[in-house]
């Protein structure tokens, strides 16, 4: 049913054309920007056409050698950990000054790589990148320990340290935002960090550290590697001299990473792993808005957030209107050059994940789930997908149960509230949900009664840089953002000392 507009729809306005260009494309290492060790490089692409855009410098062990000891090195003997904490939080805000100044040609960049929306990234992603790095800017001189009352002649208090060497590795949906979440609170701790970008999206997150650099970043606080997980990322999580992993990407990595850390030494490991939100609506919500909501929590960013409102429950007494409307909704998003104005939805990141997302849409098909509209490619190259809906959902059904990570929504219907709740916890993961009702007493069983990271209630993705974010069961370990993520770089010291002479002397 290929009625979805593709580009030529009468909302769509010109291209927009911000400069941009590819300046840095090797490693980043001691503040010096260098090729592999050896040598290599891997292609990046433009998702709209398939067509490389770049070769970019491909890390390995060897490539992650040099980047750790750069930062061990800046840790152990640099100036970072030990400078005075306003001066590190002068370095992040002059930072984020630079990030705001340059902010149209960083998104451009972001979307290039990414397919995301130019608009989308110029007028929120980047602008929220700003606000974390200012938000941990603004914590970088308020962490401190705690004097604490102890028994006997003692006097006893704790030091928040950083702890040393950061491994980070991100994935490709977010790339900014990503790097954000996990340099933002790293660096204000005082910590010094390896990070290793998606292989899909390596190219803003050099343009950005380039500028940290310029802001006074002293070499080797920041150290980036490109490359593949099996090789590059797999070196890091095992890595001897990396003190803590940070991983954001699929849970079947997060268990990979897990059990290297756990295999070379130990180091603590906190995950943002995928998720299958539920989104309940009860019979009382208001449905225009409600569906519009609904829409926006599924397909925002091609359907590619780790928190889609993908299991999208609907009380039965409206079930008929609201898909009704949904699949209306559906049928009108636009989707073409993600660099027009006006379009909606540009392509899927790479052929991989197209791929995936239309074999699970023929598992809906072949399950029989009702296909309401969309299903298939949209244009000829480049990665795009019709935006699908899909009802008479199964909870039992693959498209019920896996991530699906693209522009499919599943509409499931519900009786009573016990059952809704039952079947919305019914999940491996635990990450996200949202609970639309007017009903004040709904709405606090539900807040409580939900196993996710974050509960939206009349609301669903609205982030801030303090609001904590991360899951409950298979959907992570952890949390970041927020002072919640300041606890993932600090190490506790507790220093014990006697008020007068200890008892044996
Ligand atoms: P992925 O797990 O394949 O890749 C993520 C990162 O891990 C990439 O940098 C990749 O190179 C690296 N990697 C892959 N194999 C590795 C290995 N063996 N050792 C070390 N590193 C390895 O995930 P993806 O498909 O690229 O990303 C999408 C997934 O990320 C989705 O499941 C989504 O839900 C999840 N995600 C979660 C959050 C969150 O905050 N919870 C945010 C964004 C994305």
């Amino acid at each position: 049913i290929n009625t979805n507009r593709f580009s030529t729809a009468a909302a769509v306005q010109e291209l927009i054309t911000p400069q941009v260009s590819i300046n840095y494309t090797q490693h980043l290492i001691n503040g010096k920007f260098v090729d592999a060790a050896s040598g290599k490089t891997f292609p990046t692409l433009d998702p709209r056409t398939g067509e490389v855009i770049a070769h970019v410098a491909e890390g390995d062990a060897e490539d992650i050698n040099r980047a750790v000891s750069a930062a061990r090195e800046a840790f152990d003997n640099g100036p970072w950990p030990k400078m005075s904490a306003y001066e590190r939080c002068r370095i992040l805000l002059r930072f984020a000054d630079l990030v705001e100044k340059h902010n149209d040609e960083i998104a451009a960049l972001e979307a290039w790589n990414n397919g995301k929306l130019y608009e989308q990234a110029a007028k929120a992603e980047v602008p929220m990148f700003v606000r974390l790095f200012r938000y941990y800017a603004g914590w970088a001189d308020k962490i401190h320990g705690l004097t604490v009352p102890a028994d006997g002649d003692y006097h006893v208090q704790t030091l928040h340290e950083p702890i040393g060497v950061a491994g980070q590795i991100i994935p490709w949906n977010f790339p900014l935002l990503m790097f954000a979440w996990k340099v933002g609170p790293a660096l204000a701790c005082g910590n010094t960090i390896v990070l290793k970008t998606a292989e899909q999206t390596p190219l803003t997150a050099l343009l950005v550290a380039k500028l940290l650099h310029e802001a006074g970043l002293p070499p080797g606080v920041l150290n980036i590697v490109s490359g593949y997980g099996p090789t590059a990322g797999a070196s890091l999580a095992s890595h001897m001299d990396v003190d803590k992993l940070a991983f954001t990407g699929s849970t079947d990595t997060g268990k990979t990473v897990l059990e290297l850390a756990a295999r070379s030494n130990l180091k603590p490991v906190t995950l943002e792993l995928g998720g299958k939100s539920p989104f309940i609506v009860f019979e009382e919500a208001d449905i225009d808005k409600v569906v519009e909501i609904a829409h926006f929590a599924l397909f925002f960013n091609q359907g590619q957030c780790c928190c889609a409102g993908s299991r999208t429950f609907v009380h039965e007494r409206i079930y008929d209107e609201f898909l009704e409307k949904s699949k209306e909704r559906a049928l009108r998003r636009v989707v073409g050059d993600p660099f027009k104005k006006g379009v909606e939805q540009g392509p899927q990141i790479d052929s991989k994940q197209f791929e995936k997302v239309l074999r699970y849409i023929k598992s809906g098909i072949d399950s029989n789930a009702t296909l309401e509209c969309g299903g298939g490619r949209l244009g000829s190259k480049g990665f795009f997908v019709q935006p699908t809906v899909f009802s008479n959902v199964q909870d039992d059904m693959l498209i019920a149960k896996d991530e699906i990570f693209g522009p499919v929504q599943t509409i499931l219907k519900f009786k009573d509230i016990n059952e809704v709740i039952r079947r919305a916890n019914a999940t491996r993961y635990g990450l996200a949900a949202g609970v639309f009702t007017n009903n004040v007493s709904t709405a606090n069983t539900l807040m409580r009664a939900l196993r996710a990271g974050t509960v939206w209630i009349n609301c669903f993705d609205v982030f801030d840089a303090a609001i904590p974010f991360g899951g409950y069961k298979m959907s992570g370990i952890g949390r970041e953002k927020g002072i919640y993520s300041l606890h993932n770089y600090l190490q506790v010291k507790a220093v014990v000392s006697p008020l007068n002479n200890p008892a044996w002397l």
